[in-house]
């Protein structure tokens, strides 16, 4: 989106995109995911969308500087549910179940320490299908890495590891002199451009303009003016 990589990017419900169409994005605003400098791993999600600034220039610098090293700290949660922000961020790290060539993501958000003993934590909490949530149940044995990895032990000792999802992340220089911006789009904005908040809760509403002109007008039906003469 900054024009500063070219490493390609992904859609959720989708999937992977190339440079030339990231590039083709315009955010309207944005959600950090801080990610470990190593692993790639999200370790945090912004709790709220920023804005992006409708001049692309001012827009590029406000992104420049939110790209800052943080220190995150991980928080155990009192409560057994884990709350919208930590189901967040396991649902953007986990990405889909973490069951040995397992793809579902409609997932449980599993204790691996079953509460209370485990906390709600990010390090205690991951996706599980049903199906692989009850194999967890049934003598298999799952250990998740640091490095977003996981391995499996079934009930014959046989062991399983599965890669983390995510892969270390490009190495890009902020510092760097940046190439031109592309031109800005020619063409009307859409009509949700001034009406749809993404800072506030709800969908980007799709179709025609809500207020707008009906796309068919009702057939006219001529009433009968007078009773039929007889
Ligand atoms: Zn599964």
């Amino acid at each position: 989106v900054l024009d500063v990589a070219r490493e390609p990017g992904s859609i959720p419900g989708y999937g992977p995109i190339r440079a030339e169409h990231v590039r083709l994005l315009r955010p309207v605003g944005f959600r950090r995911i801080l990610v470990d400098h190593d692993s790639g791993r999200p370790v945090a999600v912004d709790d709220g969308v920023t804005l992006g600034d409708p001049d692309p220039g001012t827009a590029r610098q406000q992104i420049l500087d939110m790209l800052q090293p943080t220190v995150v700290t991980d928080v155990a949660e009192p409560q057994h549910g884990p709350s919208a922000r930590l189901t967040r961020l396991v649902q953007v790290r986990d990405v889909h179940c973490a069951g040995p060539g397992c793809s579902q993501t409609r997932c449980d958000r599993d204790h691996l320490t079953p509460y209370p003993a485990g906390a709600t934590a990010a390090w205690n909490i991951g996706l599980l299908s049903d199906r692989c949530h009850q194999a967890k149940h049934h003598g298999w044995i799952l250990e998740r890495h640091l490095d977003g990895s996981t391995t499996w032990t079934s009930p014959l000792r046989r062991t399983y590891t599965r890669p983390s999802p995510h892969h270390a992340p490009p190495k890009t220089d902020p510092d760097a002199e940046l190439p031109p911006l592309r031109p800005p789009p020619t063409g009307a904005a859409p009509w949700w451009a001034t009406h749809w908040d993404p800072a506030s809760s709800g969908p980007r509403p799709d179709g025609p303009r809500p207020d707008g002109p009906p796309r068919h007008e009702p057939p006219h039906v001529a009433e009968p003016e007078d009773d039929p003469p007889f």
